[in-house]
């Protein structure tokens, strides 16, 4: 007998030709819809940041791309169908009611079916986890900020504020943020959504202003059958500020490094040494001022420099090297003294 080619017949109609599941193409088509579509499909979307629930989580996205994965997640594709994906136009009847145009695209072997249909979603309005959380004050983490056995100075207050306020507004994470900020004795305390936000504020802080960090955590209860911790973090701001000037031991001097380690510039000398923070900490603040300064060469050999505004004139220690006409000097009660740092833009 010679070898034949079986012939496929549609078992609905007789039709020669290619068969899918024993059915040919129209006949499948006809028999399998692509999805059993709803009538009506709700979505919630929180009022306060616009964001819309999925089965993911809330998430911010924009209204076209919410109801796409609405669709997705909700329409279960008939068998054998695969790889469905969907395509709509919205029509608004409100604010909060739409009417969708869908169609259904389903895959099957080398076979393609558009399922058209309508469906009515509603959106209702909710809150999201975050700004539930925020609302509430909800607060896990605590920044707190502190200086080294010392107050901070208001200057030290805004700095830090502004530091941290535009550092969680440029991340532009809805899950993280301040729900409150407390002045307390000589500090700042700040409320955070999570405690990895302490933490990464209390790095970044430190790296930015000098100081040390350390953290806190302790058992707060169970938060589905898990342990909440709230972490306190905690930066002690050094004692000192480059530009400071200051008088330790028997020197006066200015500050021209705070990390890692505080280098002390002896203003008489010249002389630069390092020290550890906890090594400096018996030093103290010196009332000066810094900025450019006329020096003039006087013909009794003095070198002396000129306040801008009062015109005085006081001996400059050390002697400049060359016969220079302005240096920034450092002025204090009891002298002037050349500074390696710039001037002071402003005096707050
Ligand atoms: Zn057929
Ligand atoms: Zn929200």
């Amino acid at each position: 007998m010679p070898f034949e080619t079986a012939k496929m017949f549609c078992v609905e109609c007789g039709a020669e030709g290619p068969t899918y599941q024993g059915l040919c193409a129209r006949d499948f088509l006809k028999k399998h819809p692509v999805v059993a579509p709803p009538e009506v499909l709700d979505i919630e979307r929180c009022t306060s940041c616009g964001s819309f629930r999925l089965k993911s989580g809330w998430s911010k996205i924009d209204r076209e791309l919410a109801l796409t994965g609405l669709l997705r997640e909700t329409i279960p594709k008939l068998a054998p169908w695969e790889r469905v994906t969907f395509t709509h136009v919205a029509r608004e009847e409100d604010a909060n009611n739409l009417s969708l145009t869908v169609k259904a695209l389903g895959r099957f072997e080398d076979l393609q079916s558009v399922q058209d249909f309508r469906v009515r979603v509603r959106i209702k309005p909710s809150l999201c986890d975050s700004c539930q959380k925020q609302r509430g004050r909800y607060f896990e983490g605590t920044l707190q900020v502190r200086g080294d056995g010392r107050e901070l100075t208001p200057q030290e207050m805004r700095g830090v504020r502004t530091f941290v306020i535009a550092r969680v507004d440029r991340a532009g994470d809805p899950a993280a943020f301040v729900s409150r900020i407390e002045e307390v004795h000589g500090g700042l305390d700040f409320y955070l959504s999570t405690n990895a936000l302490g933490k990464a504020l209390a790095r970044e802080l430190s790296e930015s202003f000098g100081g040390r960090v350390s953290s806190s955590p302790k058992l707060f209860g169970q938060k589905q059958g898990r342990e909440v911790y709230r972490v306190t973090s905690l930066v002690r701001l050094g004692p000192f500020h480059i530009g400071d000037v200051v008088r330790y031991k028997e020197s006066l001097a200015e500050v021209t490094s705070v990390r890692p380690f505080v280098i002390l510039r002896d203003l008489a000398s010249g002389e630069s040494r390092r020290f550890k923070p906890k090594d400096v900490r018996s030093a103290k603040r010196v009332d000066a001022e810094r900025f450019e300064a006329k020096i003039e060469h006087l013909e009794s050999g003095q070198i002396v420099a000129v306040h801008p505004k009062s015109e005085e004139a006081r001996p400059v220690r050390p002697s400049p090297k060359d016969r220079t006409a302005h240096a920034v000097v450092v002025w204090t009660q009891d002298g002037a003294y050349l500074s390696l740092l710039p001037p002071e833009s402003s005096k707050p």
